[in-house]
């Protein structure tokens, strides 16, 4: 069999080298460093960790990335196996001592038959004569490469401060508050006149909400990010309080064409909107909230308005450079650019977020690959698994229902991404809020693991 390339050798094109050589395929890994470096990377190991050592928590129950990680270490995954033996305390967490993971994983990729290790930068696109080619360079992919894939898919630009705006269980908010309206009851193409979820502040609300905002902890641009413009002028949302008291009454909270069916005769001063953000309607995003204060300022500001008092974050709102390509677009349900289908891209350009996410997309990519160059059919994870469910938002089709573009951001695993199950019923007992939370995810964790396994049994059926 010819080799299948991986460039880029950190979370992911490391998973992705393995499991290629794995399944019995030759692999050539190109790694930049130390030959070039990034603005993040400190040394020249394989999957270095750029910043904490955690891969957060274990907990494979109750805990959508700790489920994650038990599907990835049935699939034999090497950052896995290096990341259990290198572990250190970190109550539920597993955190990892981050030289010894990165040193485990380098001898382990250095010593298998079937990998080759070339430390060049690939400075544009792959040759065309490499018919199979996992990109997996990360969100500091170099810039000569990160220019030709932005040629390559007709793109502007894929380097840009992504600007994140939280997104909330729609299960924690409270609808004794909150309501669905759009605005003056517009029904777009595909919608119901219905389609935001609204929070009301009255004048004192929203002056206390201006303050905190104002004085909340807010996280400060490392130099290096510092020239990277904001993505289509997106301006956090402190950013624009500190412009006046009344800018954000007149932007993203302004309080017009709703009504209140809880105090219908009360104009509310000013309203925050969500929206609808996966298919399976379990997400919301607040719209225009994209921020830069810290996580714990964010969570605790965010939960003074009326109705998301008991607000569930499924990812906080942010502002980072970041390399990721628009992939429901660009990307098919194997991780091959739709346009040039001998590159299939891996991690976090692919549009996840962090380290263990990174790396089973790399798993995938992998498997995928492999399973390509054998003449195997391709099977994708189902999404009641937590690797399904991570492909499936990233792969899912670029048009939602009313055939409008869906905006793409990269998403950490949550149990949102799952479709939804029933809570299995406890005689004599009715379960409610926490309880019955727990219940979900731990009925949606059993589903999971069932799942991997006929599916990992389904791949091994077909060798
Ligand atoms: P990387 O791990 O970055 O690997 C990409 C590799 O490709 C690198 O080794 C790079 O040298 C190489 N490369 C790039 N271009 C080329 C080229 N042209 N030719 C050859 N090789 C190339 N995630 C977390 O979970 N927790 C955190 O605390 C966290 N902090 C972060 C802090 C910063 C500053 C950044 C930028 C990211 C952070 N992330 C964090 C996200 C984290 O980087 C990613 O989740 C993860 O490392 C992505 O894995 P990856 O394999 O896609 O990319």
């Amino acid at each position: 069999l010819s080799p299948i390339h991986v460039v880029g050798a950190g979370l992911a094109g490391s998973e992705a080298a393995w499991q290629i050589a794995e399944a019995g395929v030759p692999v050539v890994l190109h790694e930049m460093r130390p030959v070039r470096m990034t603005e993040a990377h400190l040394g020249q190991g394989c999957a270095e960790l750029v910043c904490s050592n955690s891969f957060r928590s274990d907990d494979a129950e109750t805990n959508a990335v700790g489920l994650l990680h038990a599907e990835m270490r049935r699939c034999g995954s090497i950052i896995m196996r290096c990341g259990d033996a290198h572990q250190v305390p970190a109550g539920g967490a597993l955190a990892v001592d981050r030289v010894g993971f990165s040193d485990a994983v380098t001898a382990a990729l250095e010593a298998h038959p079937l990998i080759e290790i070339r430390r060049e930068e690939i400075a544009g696109l792959p040759p065309q004569d490499w018919d199979s080619v996992v990109v997996a360079t990360g969100p500091l992919t170099s810039p000569a490469l990160s220019e030709a894939i932005g040629t390559a898919t007709d793109e502007d630009s894929l380097a840009f401060f992504d600007a994140i705006a939280p997104i909330v269980h729609k299960d924690s908010i409270d609808f004794s508050k909150a309501w669905y309206q759009s605005r003056y009851d517009k029904a777009g193409p595909g919608g119901t006149g219905a389609d935001y979820i609204n929070c009301p502040l009255d004048k004192d609300q929203y002056e206390a909400f201006v303050d905190a905002l104002l004085s909340g902890e807010k996280t400060e641009f490392r130099d290096w990010e510092k020239d990277t413009p904001y993505f289509d002028g997106c301006l956090p949302i402190e950013v624009m309080a500190e412009r006046g008291r009344e800018t954000l009454r007149h932007g993203p909270m302004k309080p017009v064409g709703l009504t209140n069916p809880h105090d219908p005769d009360v104009k509310s001063y000013a309203i925050v909107q969500l929206r609808q953000d996966n298919a399976l309607g379990t997400l919301y995003n607040m719209v225009g909230f994209q921020t830069k204060l810290k996580y714990g300022a964010q969570a605790a500001i965010f939960r003074t308005i009326p109705g998301l008092k008991n607000a569930e974050f499924a990812r906080l709102g942010g502002l980072h450079r970041n390399t990721f390509l628009n992939s429901p677009k660009l990307l098919d349900g194997t991780l091959r650019l739709r346009a040039m289908p001998r590159l299939r891209f891996a991690g976090q350009i692919t549009g996840v977020e962090g380290y263990v996410e990174s790396a089973a997309i790399g798993l995938l990519a992998g498997r995928f690959a492999a399973a390509e160059r054998r003449g195997l059919t391709i099977v994708p994870p189902p999404q009641t698994t937590a690797l399904g469910a991570l492909i499936a938002h990233i792969t899912g089709g670029h048009l939602s229902e009313d055939g409008a573009q869906r905006s793409f951001q990269p998403m950490n695993v949550n149990f949102g991404l799952f479709p939804p199950i029933d809570v299995p019923k406890v005689p004599g007992k009715r379960l409610r809020g926490k309880e019955k939370t727990v219940a979900r995810k731990r009925a949606m964790s059993a589903r999971a693991l069932a799942d991997i396994d006929a599916w990992i049994g389904l791949r091994e059926a077909a060798e």
